[in-house]
């Protein structure tokens, strides 16, 4: 029997996904949080129950040590044995990875080395990575980067209107991100649409808490709205997305005490997005709350949300040169009718529409008319199942 664990690390949580493989079944699953402060939580997901254990967990080791007990402790496994690998979700790979690839102590450190592109993401996958070669070091081990998918885009989308030193001396450029996710919706758009992947113009736009949109011609990314780090693009829960650049040296010259990477860094990534004009919430549930109540705020968080999306659709018509297919995923993205609604209905002039029919809470699928020219779809993403599916790819290759 051969188990494989997707693992999300962050600096203080570790999200966890056991698949039974080939088959490809999800065994259980869990979150292990606050990791390192104190009265940490651990919750498994197993057989449709949920368990939770709240003790201090002082660092990864211990989180994946109490993970690997608590899967033998509800007989998942009678054994460490049984686990025959793992991926590791890393969100930078910068100019070192185009792919996945197995874990060594080079890679390792090349993943540390990233965190300065991914500074809320990478330090604590490093963590995950070396926790899990200390307790299960033969298992194949793999990390697969959300910037991987990325690395086909053209130079001519990743590069900076900037100094070329920038680019030359410290890698400065457009890396993307959610690329997992990108790359499956796409395939699986294909599929939907009963089309070669090859011959399809595909815009996806994975918009959870953090959100992107990606250009995909030929199943390959082309553009991306993220940049040298997740906080490009589009607005999102707290995240501006683009910017004018100008505002950084404003706000300095007003308030000096921003100078300094760690708080400007702050403003943007964590007290931006909807969060900073709903002066609400980052959840684009309670935006939706508020902007049927009418609250003012509110409503231009969520205005502003639309519009950002609407004008990284219509920059990626353009970069395509034409659409098939508009793909929605991720936490609003298959959620939220109200978005996909308000999006494409303000992108009518390009043959886009969505079927009230079709476009309910829980689809999945085509939600546009039969008759549309661009066909707009839901489509749930799986990231967790493409870590699975590139270990055991992985393992067959050894
Ligand atoms: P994710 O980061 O992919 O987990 O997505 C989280 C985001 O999805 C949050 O902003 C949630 O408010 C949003 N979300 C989840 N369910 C819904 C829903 N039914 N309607 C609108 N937004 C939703």
């Amino acid at each position: 029997m051969s188990k494989t664990i997707s693992i999300n690390a962050g600096s203080s949580s570790l999200k966890w996904q056991l698949y039974q493989m080939p088959e490809e079944k999800v065994i259980a699953k869990g979150l292990i949080e606050r990791i390192g402060l104190e009265n940490g939580i651990s919750t498994v997901k197993f057989n449709g129950e949920s368990e939770q254990i709240t003790t201090d967990i002082p660092d990864h080791t211990i989180a994946v040590k109490m993970l690997l007990d608590d899967l033998i402790h509800l007989n998942i496994i009678a054994s460490y044995d049984e686990i025959t690998g793992v991926g590791h979700r890393v969100v930078a790979g910068g100019e070192y990875f185009k792919e996945s690839a197995l874990v060594d102590e080079k890679v390792i450190e090349q993943v540390e080395e990233l965190s300065l592109l991914a500074p809320l993401h990478n330090p604590g996958a490093a963590l995950g990575i070396r926790a899990f070669k200390e307790l299960l070091p033969e298992i194949t081990s793999v990390v697969v980067f959300d910037t991987a998918f990325h690395t086909s885009m053209p130079e001519v989308a990743y590069r900076y209107p900037i100094a070329n030193r920038y680019y030359e001396d410290y890698k400065v450029r457009k890396y993307g991100a959610h690329g997992t996710s990108h790359q499956y919706v796409a395939q699986e758009a294909a599929k939907v649409l009963g089309r070669p992947i090859e011959e399809l113009k595909l815009i996806t736009c994975h918009i959870g808490n953090g959100a992107s949109i990606t250009a995909v011609k030929g199943g390959k990314s082309v553009d991306t709205s993220m940049g040298l780090t997740p906080l490009g693009g589009v607005m999102m829960g707290t995240r501006s997305g683009d910017l004018d650049p100008a505002i950084i040296p404003f706000l300095i010259d007003r308030e000096p005490e921003l100078a300094d990477a760690e708080k400007i860094r702050n403003v943007f990534n964590r007290e931006s997005g909807l969060l900073g004009i709903s002066e609400k919430s980052s959840d684009m549930r309670d935006i939706i709350e508020g902007k049927k109540a009418g609250e003012a705020k509110a409503s231009l968080a969520y205005d502003m949300y639309i519009d950002r999306l609407k004008k990284y659709i219509g920059q990626y018509v353009a970069v395509l040169n034409g659409v098939d297919g508009i793909v929605f995923t991720a936490g609003i993205g298959e959620n939220s009718d109200i978005v996909r609604r308000d999006v494409i209905e303000g992108l009518s002039w390009f043959g886009m529409d969505v079927d009230p029919e079709k476009n309910v809470f829980g689809a999945n699928g085509i939600i546009s008319t039969d008759g549309a020219k661009v066909k707009v779809m839901v489509i749930p993403t799986d990231e967790e199942l493409v870590i699975a599916r590139d270990v055991e790819r992985f393992k067959n290759a050894n």
